[in-house]
């Protein structure tokens, strides 16, 4: 029971209240018993002081009325008249004794008719005090009370007179009484606890029954409210049941079994708009969502339904957009769902959910059949499946080629179509359009126009591809982009005369990336401006340390390659005139390398800075030279100090005579235009002495070195340098 719910609350005051009242009652009657037990106490120190004092008087009373009558008889010895005196009184059953004695203490008369004991001394414990005595005396001994007057003429005392009265009848009467007494009080007091008793019970029924009834007509009709207002969360709009109780509850009741049918009406319509694509009144992405989670739950016996979902946009929609307007735009997306739908149904796709999901984008879910359980038919349902879908989706392909009439605009219109099949794996509804998006971004990429079925490895390539764009932006800053530097030697005297900067990157997860991959996505995405200039500082600063440590006449060159991105914005002489003030490096050690598709694609800005490298003293070489198209036709345009052969010509040069004839002829022609040249990807021994032997200057490969470290490199110039001067006598170096 919750202790802050209204039950637990009153439920809580009732017990407290009870526990107070029982309190109550036990002080109540532990003070009545209390009181009784005083009461009785005093009635019977009450009884006892009177019962005494009434038989003490009387006794007393008739001592000296005996006393006053014996006076005579005892001064003249007249027994008969001393016992007649006393007759009477000696009768009674508690006298005991009356004994008359004369002056000197002995026995006159004892009341007895013989009188045995006369002229005998008294000698029990009282009588000293008594025969001593001149006044009347009251003495107790035990349950015996003795009684006594001296008896006197005039002032002279001739004897005295004793009764001894015998308290035990007393007592036993006394004692009656008080028991009586006592009776008396306990019946009362049980009486009254009976009635303390009857009146707890009272209380604990009546609390008992309120906290029924609160129960009954409070706390249970919350509780009812409350669960159905959980219900609500989850849609459901059952009405509370009315007890048609006239009291606040009921009406709170029936409010809320209205607010519940108002809610329920609200939820029906904005769950229609919720789902519904209010341009072409498809169900939208969340419609479709629910539709196709439904969809792939396997039914009772645990067997799958076969899905196909279909993906697809409009080709190059934003341009309609961009040409005809936003109106047209519209137009062209019902239509287009239109016609999408009557295909469906042509293919017999009824069971089917077509679903805009924002923008151009539609997507088809079609669960088609139940998946077969053992392998044969399982296949053969793949298989057919598959066909189905295909067809459907051709079927879309087809039904654009006819030419869409969009206010009055003809307009051709093309879609794309990603593919996705379920059961595939343990996957998701979300998964699965996943699947069916990442196909149509292949069919796109594959040319548009077409459809694709999801390919698993595509996916991982791309999202590879993806994390390795994400990951590049600071890769340099956090030290993954280091320079490398590859020598290039004189192909006659094997000596290192210039050394390529390359660029590096190992990924903290994916290990070493290829060059080619991420500086194309650096130039994609800009961050190639950073990256270049702060590789072309790294280098020239390594270079010019090495530079340093060599001997004057030591001409080594640097060269770095410059994206075609890097010339369009006409910074990159003033970038290399402060990385070279800065490292120290002279401008006739720096070579820029330039593909030739750079050269053309910024033909008009690429020539005045070229030039103004020049002047500055920079070399600028044509790299990967033969591959591009424009060959020749390029060197007449841009003048360069040398061209580096491609090394997909090197490669086979041994075993391909059209490779050979072809670096023959680039290494001849630089020879006449009395430009330098570089053969790339020196591989074999074979390939160098071939170039050697054409007459090629320069070589560059992994047979004559990878590329390294600047620290490798400066261990590798310095040595190689080394050998050469002790094997080639100096004119020749
Ligand atoms: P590239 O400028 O033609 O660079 C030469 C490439 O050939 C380098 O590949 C080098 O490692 C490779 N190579 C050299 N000798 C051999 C050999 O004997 N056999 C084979 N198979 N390959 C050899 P890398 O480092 O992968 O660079 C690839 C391309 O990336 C470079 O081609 C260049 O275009 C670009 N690149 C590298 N670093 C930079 C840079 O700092 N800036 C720019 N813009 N591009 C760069
Ligand atoms: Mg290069
Ligand atoms: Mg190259």
């Amino acid at each position: 029971m919750n202790v802050r719910g209204i039950q637990g609350r009153f439920s809580l005051v009732v017990v407290i209240g009870l526990i107070c009242a029982l309190g109550v009652l036990v002080l109540l009657v532990a003070r009545e018993r209390l009181t009784v037990q005083s009461l009785e106490k005093v009635a019977r120190e009450s009884i006892t002081k009177l019962v005494s004092s009434t038989i003490t008087a009387n006794t007393r009373a008739t001592a000296t009325q005996m006393a006053d009558a014996m006076a005579n008889p005892l001064y003249y010895m007249d027994l008969d008249t001393i016992g007649a005196i006393q007759s009477t009184h000696r009768k009674l059953p508690s006298t005991k004794y009356i004994i008359v004695y004369d002056e000197h203490g002995r026995i006159v008369h004892d009341g007895t008719e013989d009188i045995l004991s006369f002229g005998m001394p008294q000698v029990d414990p009282l009588a000293n005090q008594i025969i001593g005595s001149r006044a009347p005396m009251t003495l107790q001994d035990g349950m015996m009370l003795d009684v006594s007057s001296p008896i006197m003429i005039g002032e002279n005392k001739i004897g005295g007179i004793r009764i001894g009265v015998d308290l035990t009848e007393v007592k036993r009467q006394q004692d009656v009484a008080i028991a009586q007494l006592h009776n008396n009080m306990q019946q009362r007091i049980r009486r009254q606890e009976l009635a303390y008793i009857l009146a707890a019970l009272v209380a604990i029924v009546t609390s008992l029954a309120m906290l029924l009834y609160v129960n009954r007509r409070i706390v249970h009709p919350l509780k009812r409210l409350a669960r159905a207002t959980d219900e609500f969360k989850g849609g459901r709009f059952e009405p509370v049941i009315d007890d048609g109780n006239a009291n606040e509850i009921g009406v709170l009741t029936r409010s809320f079994n209205r607010m519940g049918r108002n809610l329920e009406l609200y939820d029906r319509e904005i769950r229609n708009m919720a789902y519904t694509d209010n341009l072409t009144g498809l169900a939208n992405r969340f419609a479709f969502r629910e539709f196709l989670e439904e969809a792939i739950r396997p039914n009772e016996v645990g067997e799958h339904q076969m899905i196909g979902v279909l993906f697809f946009d409009i080709d190059h929609f934003k341009r309609i957009n961009d040409t005809h307007g936003h109106y047209v735009g519209d137009e062209v997306l019902k239509l287009f769902s239109a016609r999408v739908f009557e295909t469906m149904k042509k293919h017999g796709a009824d069971a089917a959910m077509l679903a805009r999901f924002g923008g151009d984008e539609f997507v088809i879910g079609w669960p088609s059949g139940v998946w077969g359980s053992d392998q044969a038919t399982t296949a053969g349902a793949s298989r057919e499946h598959q066909r189905v879908v295909t067809e459907l989706a051709n079927g879309i392909l087809e039904t654009m080629q006819a030419p869409l009439e969009a206010d009055g605009e003809t307009l051709v219109i093309d879609t794309s179509i990603g593919i996705a099949l379920f059961p595939d794996g343990d996957i998701t509804a979300v998964e699965l359009i996943k699947r069916a998006d990442s196909a149509l971004y292949q069919a796109k990429e594959a040319g548009k126009g077409c459809y694709r079925y999801y390919d698993f490895e595509l996916q991982q390539r791309s999202e590879r591809m993806l994390q390795i764009e994400m990951d590049l932006e600071g890769a340099w800053k956090r030290g993954e982009i280091t320079v490398a530097y590859q020598p290039i030697c004189r192909l006659d005297t094997n000596a290192i005369v210039a050394v390529e900067a390359l660029l590096r990157w190992v990924h903290p997860e994916q290990g070493h990336i290829d060059p080619s991959l991420f500086i194309g996505m650096a130039e994609a995405s800009g961050i190639i401006d950073v990256l270049g200039k702060e590789m072309l500082y790294k280098a020239c600063m390594d270079i010019a340390a090495i530079k340093r440590e060599l001997p004057d006449d030591y001409h080594l060159a640097l060269t770095v390659n410059v994206s075609a991105l890097q010339l369009r914005d006409g910074i990159l002489p003033s970038m290399i005139g402060t990385a070279l003030r800065e490292s120290g490096l002279d401008a006739k050690s720096l070579s820029v390398e330039l593909t030739e598709s750079a050269v053309l694609q910024y033909a008009e800005v690429v020539e005045a800075q070229l030039d103004r490298l020049r002047r500055m003293g920079c070399e600028v070489w044509l790299d990967d030279f033969g591959t591009g198209y424009s060959g020749l036709s390029q060197l007449r345009r841009v003048r360069v100090n040398g061209v580096k052969i491609d090394r997909s010509f090197i490669s086979d040069i041994l075993t391909d005579d059209e490779d050979l004839r072809l670096t023959s002829a680039i290494i001849e022609m630089a020879r006449t235009l009395e430009i330098q040249c570089v053969a790339e990807g020196i591989e074999k021994q074979g390939q160098l002495d071939i170039l050697r032997e054409r007459g090629c200057e320069f070589g560059q490969g992994f047979f004559v070195a990878r590329p390294m470290r600047a620290e490798a490199l400066r261990e590798f110039i310095l040595e190689r340098h080394a050998e050469i001067k002790r094997l080639q006598p100096p004119e020749l170096f």
